[in-house]
């Protein structure tokens, strides 16, 4: 695999970063996880835009050129031969002396992207059979808003899921879900679609944001705001959304059949209609 450090294409085996890098001593670092299928990029534009406001909310004053960003990105699409897959793409605050201060403001930054193939990435076997989810307590930072590489806590919360032969969680805080540990948590009840309000307490998804655009544009009706899990229990169906999942069924939460039991019409649709739609746009 050819792999991109710092303005150099590379094959993975020759990419080095340093051990002063903030990301690897702080998790000083932003990151963005971009699907590609059938060669394209899905919402590019949207990614560009979340990860320059993550570095303006952590003061990573380093300038990004997003043309250049799409460029790299296409780049390695060609040289890995990516036709469905993910480009992961990180960006931290560079190399210093380990120091809880900031760097000095020309300390360059920290790029990095590489491809994953994923064959059949639209096609998963899950969207016919839906998830299950296990609630667990949010105990993350404050701005999840802010889309940073501690993702510690999340990958203790997948561990717990599989421990308990769940496919992933849902974290909950004052009784409410906030979403799942790398995708935004819906519930659909009397054919409302609920899910959380935008706030520091989950990430801004950029699937959330367009798939809420096409329910409404479908005349589909929206809630956005905080649910519990007793409501989650008993709603009508439940899915959840992210770049590399696009819209996935929830079947079942703590061991409880939501719904049927299996996949329900709304999430069906919106994941056809998101597929649909996003093929086209795609760059
Ligand atoms: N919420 C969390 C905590 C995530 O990590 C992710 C994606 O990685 C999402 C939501 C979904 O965001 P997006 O649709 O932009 O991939």
């Amino acid at each position: 695999r050819t792999v991109y450090v710092n303005g150099d294409y590379l094959p993975e085996d020759q990419a080095k970063v340093s051990i002063f890098d903030r990301g690897f001593l702080f998790a000083d670092g932003v990151y963005e996880v971009t699907s590609v299928l059938d060669g394209k990029l899905i919402d590019f534009a949207g990614h560009a835009k979340r990860l320059q406001r993550s570095m303006d909310e952590l003061d990573m004053t380093a300038a990004i050129d997003m043309d250049e960003l799409l460029e790299i990105h296409r780049e390695l699409v060609r040289v890995n031969d990516i036709t469905d897959g993910l480009i992961y793409l990180q960006v931290t605050r560079g190399a210093a002396d380990r120091d809880f201060l900031y760097p000095a403001e020309d300390t360059p930054p920290t790029v990095v992207l590489f491809t994953q193939a994923k064959p059949g990435l639209a096609d998963s076997p899950m969207a016919e059979t839906g998830m299950k989810v296990v609630t667990i307590p949010d105990r993350r930072w404050g701005r999840r808003d802010i889309k940073t590489v501690q993702l510690l806590y999340p990958s203790m919360g997948k561990m717990e899921a599989k421990a308990q032969g769940a496919d992933d969680a849902w974290m909950v805080e004052e009784g409410a879900v906030t979403e799942g540990t790398s995708n935004n948590a819906y519930i659909v009840k009397d054919g409302v679609i609920v899910t959380r309000h935008l706030g520091e307490e989950i990430l801004h998804g950029i699937t959330r944001k367009a798939v809420l655009a096409f329910a409404r544009e479908a005349q589909m009706k929206v809630d956005e705001r905080a649910f519990t899990v007793e409501e989650a229990l008993a709603a009508d169906e439940a899915f959840v959304t992210s770049a590399s999942s696009f819209v996935m069924p929830v079947v079942s939460i703590d061991g409880q059949q939501i719904g049927t039991g299996t996949p329900g019409k709304t999430v069906a649709r919106l994941r056809e209609i998101y597929l649909e739609e996003m093929r086209k746009a795609a760059v």
